[in-house]
């Protein structure tokens, strides 16, 4: 049996290893150059830092096994942030290590843009045409709404509901290289009820050489100032957060809007089935959420087939 997935972010992967193990003949698709989706690293200038995803947290079994694994091929590392009790987990090296691990042992083709879906197959933007007998796709749902639309293909009234529930909040990322390190205890700090929620020290938390902050604006902010000048964004960001970072210490940044960052509202199972079609939704969006979630998401659905 053909399995396509459509994502190599931590809910296709998850899916694909599972699915691999069976025996099943099983193709993932990304669109990305890389994998990971939003368990992102990013290199600017030689320096490295994660834009997406920053830490995670490890309350299953089923994930503490594969984070184990990856912790004695030094891929993992448990992480203590000061403001947050329980231990939590990084890339030793960049978030981005964890998939791109993963996807080693996996069929996975990049640079593969689904773009419909029509009568059993998948074609992408390159004009690939792949067909299956099941297909699992892992993208935030708005963007799967969008490929269905394009595919001319109708949900029933079930699957409208289910995946209208499901909402995820913006963010706005701005990554800065420094000539210093900050001074930021245990290498990241939460804040409330401003522009900024989150800063990182990218230095301090071991995954790159060359001083580098990531910066995220809450949620509120980033829905507010989403499609305003990114320039303008990131000064603004950046002067809002001026006592952890200082504006002479800014060698160079970048800005990357992220439409959909967290899941915030998320359907209780951990996947779904399209109603009468071999097509399975999965990611964050359904049960936990964040990564934990769309790893148990993919799990799960894995060990449905
Ligand atoms: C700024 C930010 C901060 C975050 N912070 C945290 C955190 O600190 N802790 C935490 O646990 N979680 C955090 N998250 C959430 C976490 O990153 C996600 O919950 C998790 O990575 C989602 O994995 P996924 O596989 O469900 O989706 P994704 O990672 O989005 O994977 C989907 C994949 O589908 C691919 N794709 C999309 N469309 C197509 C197409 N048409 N054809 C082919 N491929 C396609 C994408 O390229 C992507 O690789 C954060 C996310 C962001 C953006």
């Amino acid at each position: 049996m053909k399995i396509i997935i459509i994502g190599a972010g931590m809910a296709g992967l998850s899916a694909a290893r599972i699915l691999m193990q069976k025996g099943y003949e099983v193709t993932v698709l990304d669109k990305g150059r890389g994998v990971g989706g939003r368990m992102s690293t990013r290199t600017i200038e030689n320096a490295k830092a994660d834009h997406g995803a920053q830490y995670f947290s490890v309350k299953t079994t089923e994930f503490q096994t594969l984070i184990s694994e990856l912790q004695s091929d030094n891929i993992t590392a448990e992480w203590h942030l000061v403001q947050r009790e329980n231990v939590r987990y990084i890339g030793a090296k960049g978030m981005n290590t964890i998939p791109k691990k993963m996807a080693s042992l996996l069929p996975v083709l990049v640079n593969e843009k689904v773009v419909l879906i029509e009568n059993n197959t998948v074609k992408t933007e390159s004009g690939n045409i792949y067909p299956f007998d099941k297909l699992v796709i892992t993208m935030p749902i708005p963007q799967i709404i969008d490929l269905f639309q394009n595919s001319k293909m109708l949900f029933s009234e079930n699957d409208k509901s289910v995946l209208g529930e499901i909402k995820y909040e913006p963010c706005i990322a701005v990554v800065a290289v420094l000539k210093e390190p900050t001074k930021i205890v245990s290498g990241g700090i939460i804040l409330e009820n401003q522009p900024v929620s989150w800063i990182a020290d990218n230095f301090q938390k071991g995954i790159t050489q060359i001083p580098t902050v990531t910066i995220h604006a809450s949620s509120a902010y980033s829905a507010k100032r989403f499609d305003d000048d990114v320039n303008e964004v990131a000064k603004d960001m950046l002067s809002s957060v001026n006592q952890y970072i200082n504006s002479e210490n800014i060698v160079s940044s970048q800005t990357h809007r992220w439409r959909f960052s967290n899941a915030t509202k998320r359907y209780e199972a951990h996947f779904y089935q399209i109603e009468n079609q071999a097509i399975y939704l999965a990611g964050d969006g359904f049960g936990m959420g964040n990564v934990e979630g769309a790893f148990l998401s993919g799990y799960h659905l894995g060990n449905r087939f």
